[in-house]
Formats: structure tokens, C-alpha cells, sequence
């Protein structure tokens, strides 16, 4: 090899890798995640959502517009970049605002109500760690044009639902507060900034900076040093206009009728800019510091703010990869979640080749829900034993010689202690169809 080969060759060893914080989603957890999507998409179906699918990169005007200038996904957390126009583009941090912007833009908002739903990758630049990515999935609701309590409940009803279809329910807790109207929001951050800087000595370095840009944020803080003045400061709870408070008590009784508990957090006020009045987070205590499953809340004001005519809007968005952890650190992933075949399907030798192609086909075209591998590859009698094995099946199904020249099919339990079966082929279809059914099998 001369050296110039050689000096090109070498930058090329260093494999490249996944951008840190993106994560690859493998083959054995795909099962799971479609099982939660799966899920998802059935429980839409049932409140009458329908999907919408948005692009994931936006321009950048429109999550700074709504998201808000100062609060962190756009201060420090946004997939900023110039394309080649030199338009600034941003990767989606959030699925609301282009929610919206997609409403707005193909005229559904107009005098008509929506359900909508989403699902897909949303990009900040956070610090990875377990259950924090840089990109990760949300699902999402937002109902548009409905301003009362009682669609505020239907969503988090919704979400309650599908808790318990996973088996969550009893796992997470609701917390709820309301960010009253604007002016209210507005007298109550003047009240807030006095009471904080009486205390100016106890706020750590980002609470001083929030004191000026974003002060409500600042009851969010989970520094224990601030715990006390946090737990003393005044509430927003107790200068909701009345409009406000109505419609809070309102939505409490609904929660109360339809037997959902709940915590009144009066800290809790959300990073986005956009909510006022109903704000609500399913959180848990079984991951750590990244507790919060999903969030949500109104936003009445944002589809005017983005161009459209006032429309009321309420809504949430849950973390996928969150959830998934949730399942598997609970020990919550049903059987049905794990994709295992039902069935090998072991050509002994090379004459066996094609009755087995063609078994497995009209094994899957009698039993649609079997799963069936075909053995590929031949290989020795010991290999592809091996193979059999590692397939995970629970079955095989064995094709030598003797059983083609009699007709049969051996059958051999990889996952039981049990007699292998010699099998009829005719008659194979009834005998793997309780198998199926999870009945117990002949
Ligand atoms: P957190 O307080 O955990 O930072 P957030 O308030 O920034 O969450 P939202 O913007 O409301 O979160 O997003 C809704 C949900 O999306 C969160 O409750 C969480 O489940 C999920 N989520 C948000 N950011 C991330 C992330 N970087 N990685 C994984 N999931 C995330
Ligand atoms: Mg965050």
C-alpha cells in the first residue's frame, strides 16, 4: 500500500457515531414502542382525534413567536440553522406551534372546532441523560375552538385513559393549577417580583436572571436552598380573576365526577409562554428527576398571537421515551409488546427448500396473525438446530426427508420441555390455531 493510500484511508477508520443525546431505536425495542404507539392511536380514535403530521423543521419566527423569547427551549435549547436561502429554520422543539400554524394555514380553524393529535420527533439541545434527549418523541392532543372546562377534562381524561390501558395509572399522579387571565397574570407577576426581591439574598444565579426576563419561572426552581421562600411566596391561585376561578372549579368538579384525583400545585406554572388558566403535568416518582410524563394546558391566547383570529385552544404533550421507561422500569410490558415469533420454519436439507417456502406461505395465508420464519441460508443439521434455538420461537417446525415423503411436519417445542410431535401437514392449520388464541395448545 503506498503512503498516500494509506494517509487517505486512515481519517476513515474512526467510525462515525450517532449525534449524542439522538438515540437509535433497535430491532428489540421496537416492539414496545409500536405496542405504546398502538396504544396511542386506538385511544384517539375512541375521543374522536384525528392525526395531523406537520414538518419537522419550521421557521424559526414561529416557536420564538409562541414558545417565547425568554424562556429556555428558545433562550438555549433550539436546533437553530440557516439553510441555503439563508432562512433561519428550526428543528421542532415543541408539536403546538406548528400545530397551529398548520390549522391556521389550511383554514381549519375557521368557525369550526378541532381535535387534532400528533406524533414525532422534537429536538432540544438539553443535556442527555436518562429520560433527557435531544431528540425524543411526543405524542400530542390540541382541541381548537372550544373554550369551557369540559374539553379541558375530556383531555386529561384522555390521557387518564391511557394510563390505565397500559397499566400506569396507579404510577403517576395529576397535578393542576390555573394561570388565570392575562391581566391577572400580569398583576400577579408585579406582586411576585416584590416578594422576590425582599428575598433577593436566597434566589440563586438563574432565579436573578428570571426575575427580570420571566419571574414566574422561578417557582419552579427545584433548588432545595429556595424551598422555603418557594413554598411562601404568594399564589397565583389567590389572584385568579373570576372568570378564572370559575372556570378552575368548574374543571375540578368535572375531575371529581369522572372519580380522577388530583393535586392543586400552586407552583406549578409550565416553561412555555403561552398557557393561561388550566395547566396540568402527570408525573411520576419512578424516574428520577425527569418525573414529568406529560404536561399540558390552555392556551387561549396563542392562535391570535400567531395571526389567526381568537380562538380558544387546550392541549398536552407526553414523552414517549419516558413512557417507555416507565413501562419497562415498572415491569409493565405485556407479553403482547414483546415481538417473539410463533414459529421456525426448519428445512432439514436442501430438497426441503422449496415444500418449506411454501408451507410458510400458506401457513400465513390461513393464520394472518401467526408469525412465521423461514430458516434461510442451510447451513449443517447442528447450525441450523442452533438457529431454531436462537430465533426465540416457540415453535419449530421441522421439514427432512421423511417428513416430505410421508406428508408430515415435525413439530418441536424450543421453549417447553415437551415430546416433539410428528404432524400431518393437512391437518397443521387447526393444530396451530389455539396456539394463537393463547389457548393451551394439544
Ligand atoms: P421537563 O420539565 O422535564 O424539562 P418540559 O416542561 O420541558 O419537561 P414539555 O415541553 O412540556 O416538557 O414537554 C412535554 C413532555 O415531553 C414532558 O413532560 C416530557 O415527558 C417530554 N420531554 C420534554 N423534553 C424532553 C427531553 N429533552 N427528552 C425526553 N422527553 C422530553
Ligand atoms: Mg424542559
Amino acid at each position: 500500500m503506498s503512503t498516500s493510500q494509506a494517509s487517505q484511508k486512515e481519517p476513515s477508520k474512526k467510525k462515525i457515531q450517532a449525534i449524542r443525546g439522538m438515540n437509535d431505536l433497535l430491532p428489540n425495542q421496537s416492539a414496545l414502542w409500536q405496542y405504546v404507539e398502538g396504544q396511542v392511536q386506538a385511544l384517539m380514535r375512541r375521543y374522536g382525534y384525528a392525526e395531523i403530521r406537520t414538518p419537522i423543521i419550521e421557521q424559526t419566527a414561529l416557536f420564538k413567536r409562541s414558545i417565547g423569547e425568554v424562556t429556555d427551549i428558545v433562550e438555549k435549547e433550539m436546533y437553530t440553522f440557516d439553510d441555503r436561502n439563508g432562512d433561519s429554520l428550526t428543528l421542532r422543539p415543541e408539536g403546538t406551534a406548528s400545530c397551529v400554524r398548520a390549522a391556521m394555514e389550511h383554514g381549519l380553524l375557521h368557525n369550526q372546532t378541532q381535535r387534532l393529535w400528533y406524533q414525532g420527533p422534537m429536538f432540544r439541545h438539553e443535556r442527555p441523560q436518562k429520560g433527557r434527549y435531544r431528540q425524543f418523541h411526543q405524542v400530542g392532543v390540541e382541541a381548537f375552538g372550544l373554550a369551557g372546562p369540559d374539553i379541558d377534562a375530556e383531555t386529561i381524561l384522555l390521557s387518564a385513559r391511557l394510563w390505565k390501558a397500559l397499566g400506569l395509572y396507579q404510577h403517576v399522579s395529576l397535578e393542576l393549577n390555573s394561570l388565570g387571565s392575562a391581566e391577572a397574570r400580569a398583576a400577579y407577576r408585579d406582586t411576585l417580583v416584590a416578594y422576590f426581591e425582599a428575598h433577593y439574598e436566597t434566589l440563586d444565579e438563574d432565579s436573578r436572571r428570571r426575575l427580570t426576563s420571566n419571574p414566574m419561572r422561578i417557582l419552579d426552581s427545584k433548588n432545595p436552598a429556595m424551598s422555603e421562600i418557594l413554598d411562601a411566596a404568594p399564589r397565583l391561585m389567590d389572584h385568579l380573576d373570576d372568570a378564572s376561578r370559575t372556570h378552575f372549579e368548574q374543571l375540578c368538579a368535572l375531575l371529581d365526577a369522572a372519580g380522577i384525583d388530583y393535586v392543586i400545585n400552586p407552583r406549578l406554572v409550565r416553561g412555555l409562554d403561552y398557557y393561561g388558566r388550566t395547566v396540568f403535568e402527570w408525573t411520576t416518582t419512578a424516574l428520577g428527576s425527569q418525573g414529568t410524563v406529560c404536561a399540558g394546558g390552555r392556551y387561549d391566547g396563542l392562535v391570535e398571537q400567531l395571526g389567526g383570529k381568537p380562538t380558544p385552544a387546550v392541549g398536552f404533550a407526553l414523552g414517549l421515551e419516558r413512557l417507555v421507561l416507565l413501562l419497562e422500569t415498572l415491569a409493565l410490558v405485556p407479553d403482547s409488546a414483546r415481538d417473539e415469533l410463533d414459529v421456525y420454519l426448519l428445512p432439514m436439507d436442501e430438497s426441503a427448500t422449496t415444500p418449506a417456502l411454501l408451507l410458510g406461505e400458506r401457513l400465513r395465508e390461513a393464520l394472518p396473525a401467526l408469525r412465521v420464519q423461514l430458516h434461510c441460508g442451510g447451513g449443517s443439521f447442528k447450525s441450523r438446530i442452533k438457529k431454531a434455538d436462537r430465533s426465540g420461537a416457540r415453535l419449530a417446525l421441522l421439514l427432512g426427508e421423511d417428513e416430505l415423503a410421508e406428508g408430515n411436519v415435525t413439530l418441536k417445542f424450543l421453549r417447553e420441555a415437551r415430546e416433539q410431535q410428528r404432524l400431518p401437514q393437512a391437518g397443521l392449520v387447526e393444530h396451530l390455531t389455539p396456539l394463537l388464541k393463547g389457548e393451551p395448545f394439544a
